[in-house]
């Protein structure tokens, strides 16, 4: 396992599926000196077991940044067993977990308990800061508990994004199909969920994210997804800026259209493969098609966030 000599920045994008954090993340990875790296969270399994395509549009085992990241992190030699470090990950940060990590966090221990996979892990972030020598690596893993692991990494100075969308919006999207796009040989669709379950989430883990690292610790900035694609330009000038990057030569032709290069994401939402000249406009489909009864039981599931987080009830 590698040394760590000298700490790198990560900026953990954090938040609920579905709020636009993997477009932010893939701009964010535009500007100079910054790497976005997708949903680092998963590449366990979507990149070490079943080989998803990398934003390079290469399989993940053949893209040559990737390659070299994992050679020099195990030695040449593939991570030991990355089947166990899934499936601890999955155990570690299950939700139901949660009232019992804020329990551990108010007892002064680690909110989600140390494990020697995070050794394995650690030596991923350390390779890609070694080779790549990133000014700062965007993760889009997204879940709370995750952002609380990598925090105690050794080289790790976290940064975090909290993203917040409409949970109206954020309902709607998850109950959509959407085809991965992560390999040629399926069409394999992300992950769908009923209303409740979107709900509870949106609640939980925003709140989480603000418990963990307030806005006031100096090191967080909180967006929402409303205002982002609204004015992208100035939105991704501020996360700049908190991390010290240098937004010349900027990414942008406009204050809403990026050119896109290629990344070298593990995982995330489809439009992480976007390519060229890509335009941001507000996704408002759900005000047109959401069924009435749906927004009111996705608005009353919500509520104690809905006024806090900047969301009016009645959408
Ligand atoms: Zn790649």
């Amino acid at each position: 396992m590698s040394t760590h000599p000298a700490s790198t920045k990560v900026l953990f994008v954090a938040g609920t599926g579905r709020s636009g954090t993997t477009i932010l993340s893939t701009i964010l990875g535009q500007l100079p000196g910054a790497m976005a790296v997708g949903e680092l969270r998963y590449v366990w399994e979507r990149g070490f077991l079943e080989d998803h395509r990398c934003g390079c549009g290469l399989p993940f085992s053949q893209c040559p940044v990737w390659r070299a990241v994992v050679d020099r992190a195990y030695q040449g030699a593939p991570p030991p067993d990355p089947l166990a470090v899934s499936q601890d990950l999955l155990s570690r940060l299950r939700m139901m977990r949660i009232p019992s990590m804020v329990l551990r966090q108010l007892r002064g221990r680690p909110a989600v308990p140390p494990h020697p996979n995070d050794d394995t892990i650690a030596a991923l972030y350390s390779a890609l800061s070694e080779l790549e020598h990133p000014a700062v690596i965007v993760d889009s893993s997204k879940l709370p508990p995750y952002g609380k692991i990598l925090e105690r990494l050794p080289g790790i100075e976290l940064y975090v994004v909290h993203v917040v969308r409409d949970p109206r919006a954020n309902a709607f999207s998850w109950r959509r199909v959407k085809v991965t796009g992560d390999r040629d040989d399926d069409d394999a669709t992300m992950e769908r969920l009923e209303l409740w379950r979107s709900s509870a989430m949106w609640v939980v883990w925003n709140y989480l994210v603000e418990f963990w690292w307030p806005v006031k610790r100096g090191r967080t900035v909180r967006i929402r997804y409303e205002d982002f694609v609204d004015r992208p330009r100035e939105t991704v000038e501020r996360i700049a800026q908190l991390l010290d990057l240098d937004t010349s030569p900027t990414p942008f032709v406009d204050e809403r259209s990026v050119r896109m290069q290629p990344t070298h994401t593990v995982a995330g939402n489809p439009n992480r493969h976007d390519r060229g000249l890509v335009t941001l406009r507000p996704d408002e489909e759900w005000r047109r098609a959401m069924p009435v009864l749906q927004r009111a039981v996705v608005s009353l599931f919500t509520l104690p966030g809905l006024r806090h987080f900047g969301y009016s009830v009645r959408g």
